[in-house]
């Protein structure tokens, strides 16, 4: 088969997924990661029925069995007081309603998966210690410059290296990602060291001003993962995953319900990522070099769909190249047919983040006295706003 070999930049969830979609149809694929050994951080990630519709599509599914948890409900909660705004009932009834489970798992077993699917096809290569520092269109396609000076080439060069990606950065210029104003505390900690006091065995978001936290379990339930997202100033310090005190994290959490509080005093190991994001783009396509995953559509956590759209982008991409002749042209319709969505996400995404850190009790009320009031009278009431996104099936 002649022109169908693809360059990956990043080895995240959104470029193993993509390689798997493209080799899948037939292409030959090689992904390009910048760390010395394929990992991915200790947090949780959940995924709506439309992120497990493109797991299933992709094959993993299966390897993945063992390592998730499908939670009862979701619900919102107030972080201080625990008073139930809402709970959305998920185990059953989002199989029913948007054609797929909603699960929750560690990021390491997804991405573990995903691997592993893709080290089955015998036309995939996978190369750690490959960091990527630009791209040079030419003749039939592009190549992409490794640190060390060698050259990679690609009928198409996907750009899927995250927020800071180097490619979108040559693509659109060094308007860089910025800092949102939010940092993001994270932990994983065994349920049996937390006795009487671990936090519902569901998924529920803990509002409160200025900041919210959510729980969810994972290695099977066998785990809480903890996130809490504060708002902050500034951050100066070097890395994106720094590790920080259980002090610190008290500061932030001490005085909300006993259960979160017991998760950080167990904690092991507690970090705080900063969250950064950028405006939609103008384009992500330059001729045969495309973006993907958080290069192309970086967005805050608080829908929970930044994997689950890179998921969405990895098939949708291998099927526009399966239906256009013209590499070129297959880029663009991808683009077209991804950015809509992706840039609703984002801005929805901006928008809970606001919504669950309402600045006072006024503000608080006249948020979730509706919300409460709706949940109370119907779950289908909530339910039905969800429908776009998780009803969605980017594969059909
Ligand atoms: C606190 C938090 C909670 C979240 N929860 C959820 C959730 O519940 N559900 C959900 O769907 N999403 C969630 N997300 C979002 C999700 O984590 C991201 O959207 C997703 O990981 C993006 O995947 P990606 O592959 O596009 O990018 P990344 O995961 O950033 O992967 C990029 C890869 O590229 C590599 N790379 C970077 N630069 C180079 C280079 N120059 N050369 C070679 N390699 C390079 C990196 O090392 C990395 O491996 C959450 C995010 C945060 C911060």
């Amino acid at each position: 088969m002649t022109n169908r070999r693809a360059v990956i930049a990043g080895g995240g969830i959104g470029g193993l997924a993509s390689a798997l979609a493209l080799a899948q149809s037939g292409w030959e694929v090689e992904v390009l990661e910048q760390a010395p050994e394929l990992r991915e951080v200790g947090a949780g990630i959940q995924v709506s029925p439309n992120g497990m519709k493109m797991l299933e599509r992709l094959g993993v599914l299966p390897h993945l069995e063992h390592s998730l948890f499908e939670p009862e409900a979701i619900e919102l909660r107030m972080g201080r007081t625990g008073r139930r705004v809402f709970r959305l009932p998920m185990k059953g009834y989002a199989q029913d309603r948007w054609g797929h489970r909603f699960i929750q798992i560690h990021r390491a077993d997804l991405h573990d998966a995903l691997a592993q699917a893709l080290r089955a096809q015998p036309r995939a290569q996978l190369r750690t210690n490959a960091k990527i520092t630009g791209y040079v269109r030419e003749r039939g396609g592009a190549s992409v410059y490794l640190e060390r000076g060698e050259r990679v080439f690609g009928d198409v060069v996907i750009g899927a290296d995250g927020v800071r990606s180097v490619i979108r950065n040559q693509m659109c210029g060094t308007d860089r990602a910025r800092f949102t104003g939010q940092v993001a505390w994270r932990t994983v900690v065994p349920v049996d060291a937390l006795g009487d006091n671990a936090p519902p065995p569901y998924g529920v978001i803990w509002a409160g001003r200025g900041k919210h936290a959510v729980t969810t379990r994972v290695k099977g339930g066998s785990h809480v993962n903890f996130v809490g997202i504060v708002e902050q100033d500034s951050w100066t310090e070097e890395g994106w995953s720094i590790p920080g005190s259980i002090e610190e994290a008290l500061a932030d959490f001490g005085d909300w319900q006993p259960c979160l509080r017991a998760v950080l005093e167990a904690s092991q190991g507690l970090f705080r990522w900063a969250l950064y994001g950028r405006p939609p783009l103008a384009t992500w396509c330059d001729g045969p070099v495309t973006l993907l995953g958080d290069a192309a559509h970086p967005m805050l956590p608080s829908m929970a769909q930044g994997a689950v759209m890179a998921l969405e982008d990895a098939v949708v991409l291998a099927q526009m190249l399966e239906r256009h002749a013209d590499k070129v042209a297959a880029l663009q319709a991808y683009e077209a047919a991804r950015k809509p969505r992706t840039t609703r996400v984002q801005q929805r995404s901006a928008m809970n983040a606001r919504m669950f850190h309402r600045p006072n009790a006024a503000a608080q009320l006249a948020t979730y006295g509706p919300m409460a009031l709706a949940g109370h009278l119907s779950a289908s009431v909530i339910h039905r706003q969800q429908d776009w996104i998780y009803g969605f099936d980017a594969g059909s």
